[in-house]
């Protein structure tokens, strides 16, 4: 979708970005120029109150854009939610249950509002203001904390019966592997996301095996950050290395298998793992779809990058209200 193509009149729209650490507001004109940003912590130091920093960070970007009226908010967050209705099911980082987002917005800002799954929207935002455009079926794989997924099919993001598919990081890749957050034994997430690295780093560190990560880090894992594996990568930490190129070979494996499944024309692999070693990355993924996707649904299937940065999120947001407020 062109933004020539846009034919609904609409004014300005609001993109928003609630992760579990940080939210962001930008309000677009027409065009998709920034107008106004805002930015905050999702929960103060005292946990803090979620919702009332919602509308906090809209307001803000609002009021730096000059209070232009407004015709729809557009809102990525992370799930499980309904797509349908809006309603938040459970976020515990956020400390929402069945809480009905879309209304509490629209009923305040007396404009319609679209809720959907951050990682879904990341994927929609890289798919809509990049090349990417021109392709009908893209998967995005996020590895990050855990390991987000958003599938696009014939130029919609894929919600599934449940509203929820696109659990990439669900998919199992070793029966009976490492226990996953979720309950379950061996998910791509518990094997490959940066915690399961850092997990594995950090025994190699106690063992001395890994004396670049002992010196900066110890063996905390949330001192093991994307950056720190990169540069003890870089200094020769081959063992460092062994177990990064294994996680994202895992990554490569489910992207083989979703290829299987969908036939996608691209791949788009984001987030701080694959910014902080993008060769390395690149090289172990398109290994693993080679070894586990068929030679004639791989032909040609593009596995890139992310292009965009931190806007993703609010960019796809938008998106996503305008093509709503073209179906009003
Ligand atoms: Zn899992």
């Amino acid at each position: 979708m062109a933004v020539e193509n846009i034919t609904a009149s609409w004014e300005a729209v609001v993109g928003v970005d609630i992760g579990g650490t940080k939210m962001m507001a930008v309000v677009y004109d027409r065009n998709f120029n920034k107008l106004g940003v805002s930015r905050k912590r999702s929960r103060d130091k005292k946990g803090g109150d979620s919702e009332g920093r919602v509308f906090t960070v809209i307001n803000e970007a609002l009021q730096e854009a000059g209070n232009p009226v407004i015709s729809g908010i557009g809102v990525g967050s992370p799930g499980p939610l309904d797509p349908h209705t809006g309603v938040i099911i459970d976020t515990p980082n956020l400390g929402w249950k069945n809480y009905p987002l879309a209304d509490v917005l629209a009923r305040s800002y007396k404009v319609p509002v679209t809720v959907d799954n951050d990682v879904n929207v990341g994927t929609y935002g890289e798919w809509c203001s990049t090349d990417l455009v021109h392709c009908r079926h893209v998967v995005g794989i996020f590895p990050g904390t855990g390991i987000g997924g958003g599938i696009i099919l014939n130029g919609k993001i894929l919600h599934g019966f449940s509203g929820a598919a696109g659990e990439v990081g669900h998919m199992t890749v070793v029966p009976d592997g490492p226990y996953c957050g979720c309950g379950k034994r061996g998910c791509l997430e518990a094997v490959a996301s940066r915690i399961a690295i850092a997990k594995e780093v950090a025994a190699l560190a106690a063992r001395e095996d890994a004396p670049f990560i002992l010196e900066r880090c110890g063996t905390d894992l949330s001192e093991i950050r994307s950056g720190i594996l990169a540069r003890a990568i870089e200094l020769g930490e081959k063992k460092v290395e062994g177990v990064v190129r294994q996680a994202a070979y895992y990554i490569g494996m489910a992207a083989g298998n979703l290829i299987n499944i969908l036939s996608p024309e691209a791949v788009v692999l984001g987030g701080g793992l694959v910014e902080a070693m993008e060769t390395l990355f690149l090289e172990e993924v398109n290994r693993g779809v080679k070894d586990h996707a068929m030679p004639y649904l791989r032909r040609n299937v593009q596995i890139r990058p992310a292009r965009l940065g931190d806007d993703v999120v609010v960019l796809g947001a938008a998106w996503l209200i305008v093509e709503y407020l073209q179906t009003m």
